[in-house]
C-alpha cells in the first residue's frame, strides 16, 4: 500500500523548519519586501543555527547542498534521503517566506549545482560557500545551449568574458556558479560551469534588479572582463564529449527543479492555511468529507485548490525521492516544476480573490505571496519549457525534434 504520510524520521526536521519560518521569517517578511536590496541581517544568525545543526546531524542533508547524489543508495536499497529532507525542509521554509529563503547564507541555487556536478574534492573545497548560479544572458534565457559567455584556457587558468543577467543572491553571495562554453563551435556538450570567487579580478555586479515579489532577495546582473579563474574550479570534467551532450550542466536541473517546485508548494500552503482561517472567521465552513458540490461556491473552489496542491505536493516529493534513490528523475523533476510553478500562482491569487479586500490589502501577506510565487513558475525553466521537456520525454523525441 502507497503511505502518502511523511516519514516519520523527517518529521522533527519538518517542525523545526515550520518553527523557524513563523517565528523568525514571518516577523520579518513585511519589512524586508518593503525595504528592497536592504539585506536581512536577521539570516546570519539564522544561516548559523543552521550550520550547527547541520553540524551536529539534526538536520543532515537538509538545504541546497543536500541534493548531492549518495553512492551508498544501492546498497541499502530504497530510502528517503537527503533529497526527501531538503524538499520537506525548504517547503517549510517557504511557509515563512521565499525571498528570505533565497537570501539564506550558504542555501544559494549555486549550492546545488555544487552539490550536483562536483567531484568529492571540490564539494570538499567549496563547503561552506555561499553560491549563487548564473546562466541567463541578455541573448540567452529558455535555450540555455545557447550560451555566449566564453571561458578559454590561458595557463593554468580559464579566462571567462560575458554578461549574466539575474542572479539570485548575485550581490550577496561569496562565489558565483558561472556556465560557459569552452568552444561555440562544439555546441552544447562544451558548456562548463566555474565557480568564480566574489572579489575575483574582472567580476563586477552592475546593478540589482527591481521586482514585482521576492523582494528580499537580490537579483543582479554581473559582467565578467577577462576575469582569469583557477583550472581546478571548472566543476566536474573538462573533456567535451558530444556523445553526453548537455547531460552533465543538465544535472543540476534534475536536483534544483524540485526544490523551486517545493518553494512553490511551500508559498501556496502558506496562502490556503491563511485564506481558511479567514474564511472560517467570516463564518465560511469548509469540510473536507464532503463532497464540494455540496457546500458553498468558496468551499468548493477551496477545494479544488487544495486538490491542486496535493498533487503538486505529492510529485515533488516523488521527484526528490527518486533523486535520493538515484533513479533518472528528468521527466519527473519538470512534471513537480510545471505543476507546482503553476498551482503555485493559480492558488496564491485564487486565495487573493477568495479573501476580497483583505487578500488584496497589505494588512495579510496574501497579495505578497501571489507576488513571490510568480517567479517559481519563471526560474530554473519556464511553465513552457517544463512542458516541453514532459512532452519530449513521454513523445521520446529529441530537443530537435520538438523546440
Ligand atoms: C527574479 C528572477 C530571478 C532569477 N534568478 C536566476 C538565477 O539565479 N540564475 C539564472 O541563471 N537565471 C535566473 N533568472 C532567469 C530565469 O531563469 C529566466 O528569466 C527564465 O529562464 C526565462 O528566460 P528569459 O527571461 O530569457 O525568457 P525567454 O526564454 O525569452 O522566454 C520568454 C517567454 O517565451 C517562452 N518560451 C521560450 N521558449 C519557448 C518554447 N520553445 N516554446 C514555448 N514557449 C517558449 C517562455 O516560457 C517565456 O514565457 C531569474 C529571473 C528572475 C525574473
Amino acid at each position: 500500500m502507497i503511505n502518502l504520510d511523511d516519514p516519520k524520521k523527517f518529521r522533527p526536521l519538518r517542525s523545526q523548519a515550520h518553527q523557524v519560518a513563523m517565528n523568525m521569517l514571518r516577523p520579518i517578511s513585511r519589512t524586508y519586501d518593503r525595504a528592497e536590496h536592504e539585506y536581512p541581517r536577521e539570516l546570519d544568525m539564522l544561516a548559523a543555527m543552521i550550520d550547527g545543526l547541520s553540524e551536529s546531524g539534526a538536520a543532515e542533508g537538509a538545504g541546497a547542498s543536500g541534493v548531492r547524489r549518495d553512492d551508498s543508495a544501492e546498497e541499502t536499497g530504497v530510502k528517503n534521503g537527503a533529497n526527501l529532507a531538503s524538499v520537506m525542509s525548504i517547503a517549510e521554509m517557504c511557509w515563512g517566506d521565499v525571498g528570505l529563503l533565497l537570501s539564506m547564507p550558504r542555501q544559494g541555487l549555486g549550492n546545488s549545482a555544487i552539490a550536483s556536478v562536483a567531484d568529492d574534492e571540490q564539494a570538499e573545497r567549496f563547503a561552506g560557500v555561499w553560491a549563487a548560479m548564473a546562466i541567463t544572458e541578455p541573448g540567452t534565457g529558455s535555450d540555455s545551449a545557447n550560451i555566449r559567455t566564453t571561458a578559454t584556457l590561458d595557463g593554468d587558468c580559464y579566462v571567462l568574458n560575458g554578461e549574466k543577467i539575474f542572479v539570485t543572491a548575485g550581490d550577496r553571495c561569496d562565489a558565483v556558479v558561472v556556465w560557459a562554453t569552452l568552444d561555440k563551435e562544439l555546441g552544447r556538450a562544451a558548456i562548463k560551469s566555474f565557480v568564480v570567487p566574489k572579489g575575483t579580478p574582472g567580476m563586477n555586479v552592475e546593478r540589482l534588479e527591481h521586482k514585482l515579489g521576492i523582494r528580499a532577495s537580490d537579483t543582479a546582473t554581473i559582467r565578467f572582463e577577462n576575469c582569469r579563474v583557477p583550472a581546478e574550479n571548472l566543476l566536474g570534467s573538462p573533456e567535451v564529449d558530444p556523445k553526453q551532450g548537455f547531460a552533465g550542466a543538465m544535472a543540476t536541473f534534475d536536483n534544483t527543479r524540485p526544490l523551486v517546485a517545493a518553494m512553490a508548494v511551500g508559498c501556496a500552503r502558506a496562502s490556503l492555511d491563511l485564506t481558511r482561517e479567514l474564511l472560517e472567521r467570516a463564518g465560511v465552513e469548509v469540510d473536507y468529507d464532503r463532497p464540494a458540490v455540496t457546500q458553498s461556491a468558496a468551499a468548493a473552489r477551496f477545494l479544488q485548490m487544495e486538490a491542486d496542491w496535493e498533487a503538486a505536493h505529492l510529485l515533488t516529493l516523488q521527484a526528490a525521492w527518486m533523486a535520493d534513490n538515484r533513479m533518472p528523475n528528468s521527466l519527473e523533476a519538470s512534471m513537480a516544476k510545471a505543476r507546482a510553478g503553476r498551482v503555485g500562482s493559480d492558488i496564491t491569487l485564487g486565495c487573493v480573490e477568495l479573501a476580497g479586500p483583505l487578500g488584496y490589502s497589505e494588512t495579510e501577506l496574501l497579495e505578497k505571496w501571489a507576488r513571490d510565487s510568480k517567479i517559481l513558475d519563471i526560474f530554473e525553466g519556464t511553465q513552457q519549457i517544463q512542458q516541453l521537456i514532459v512532452a519530449r520525454r513521454v513523445l521520446g523525441l529529441t530537443s530537435a525534434e520538438l523546440r
